[in-house]
């Protein structure tokens, strides 16, 4: 955080940001037990508008129930903390993220301990680079794979998950990647470290099917929704590997890397080597949604402040 922000949401407040601190015995940081979101808020003609709020508090919800995390808030109250945790700071555009973990009391596994919240929003470019949503970025198909079904379950975005995705993305980096796509545990394709996974083939997109260990991504939701509109057609599907080394084109999909083109694959060129054109068109409907050229057909806007 460079500078930090001013201010954060914690525990039902808005408080200093470097008075937000926990105990080192808290239960999340020994055993990965929070669940939490990434959200964006977006600078648009009308203000500051949050992405899609009431499906990532959703989500929240979802995942905390799958790892039976109490949440001492409601829905309601998330989605005020996430604005709150904007209009703070001032912020015009933010990536947010809400968090509720397992606090402090007792280090057994299964310890019944209050759970902690917090909201916070600074300002965040894309994930992997301004220069990547225009020129693509390059990628690597992890030697790691990602959790079979039924183990660590890869719909509930948990911090426990985002082990698998540091070896992911580690090892990408170290040999000089821009990120890692992961293979599920059937050696098929699954996602990338944080982000969803999409192929172009013959005016066709093709993602891994949430059965394939991914994130139901909302932004991915949101392309292929978007798609639908432009008469593109979208097949979930398992794919093999190979099926990235002969796409038309290839794209990452997230709340943090937005939609960013894949450049080549393994060091193999993907397409023409840069954004393939039916990625530019989604690029377009998507942050058109932000700029006002694309209708806001599903509510997905949220103006951070009533007025
Ligand atoms: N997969 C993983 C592992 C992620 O961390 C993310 C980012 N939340 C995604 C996919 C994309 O999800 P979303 O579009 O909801 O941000």
């Amino acid at each position: 955080f460079n500078p930090p922000p001013n201010f954060l949401w914690h525990n039902g407040q808005i408080k200093p940001w470097a008075e937000a601190t926990v105990h080192v015995s808290v239960h999340a940081l020994h055993y990965g037990s929070s669940v939490f979101e990434g959200v964006r808020a977006y600078e648009t003609p009308q203000g500051a508008q949050i992405f899609r709020l009431q499906d990532h508090t959703d989500r929240l919800f979802h995942s905390a129930r799958v790892y039976e995390i109490d949440m001492p808030y409601n829905e309601e109250e998330i989605r005020a903390a996430c604005k709150q945790a904007v209009t703070a700071n001032g912020l015009r555009s933010a990536y947010l993220r809400p968090i509720a973990f397992r606090g402090y009391g007792a280090l057994g596994v299964y310890a019944e301990v209050p759970t902690e919240v917090s909201v916070l929003a600074f300002s965040w470019g894309s994930l992997l680079g301004k220069d990547a949503l225009e020129h693509g970025v390059d990628v690597c198909v992890s030697s790691w794979q990602r959790c079979a079904p039924n183990t660590l379950p890869a719909m509930a975005k948990a911090g426990g998950n985002y082990l698998s995705s540091q070896l992911v993305t580690r090892e990408a980096h170290r040999l000089g990647f821009h990120e890692g796509i992961a293979l599920g545990a059937n050696g098929l394709l699954s996602e990338g470290a944080g982000e969803n996974l999409f192929l172009v083939m013959k005016g066709k997109l093709y993602t891994p099917p949430c059965s394939a260990g991914v994130l139901a991504g909302i932004t991915r939701d949101s392309v292929m929704t978007l798609a639908a509109d432009l008469g593109i057609e979208t097949i979930e599907r398992d794919m093999p590997r190979e099926s990235l080394y002969f796409a038309d084109e290839v794209f990452l999909t997230g709340t943090a890397a937005e939609i960013t083109p894949v450049r080549s694959v393994d060091r193999k060129q993907v397409g023409r080597g840069g954004r393939g054109p039916i990625t530019q068109r989604l690029q377009e409907a998507f942050f058109g949604l932000f700029n006002g050229r694309t209708e806001d057909r599903y509510g997905w806007l949220t103006p951070v402040s009533a007025e």
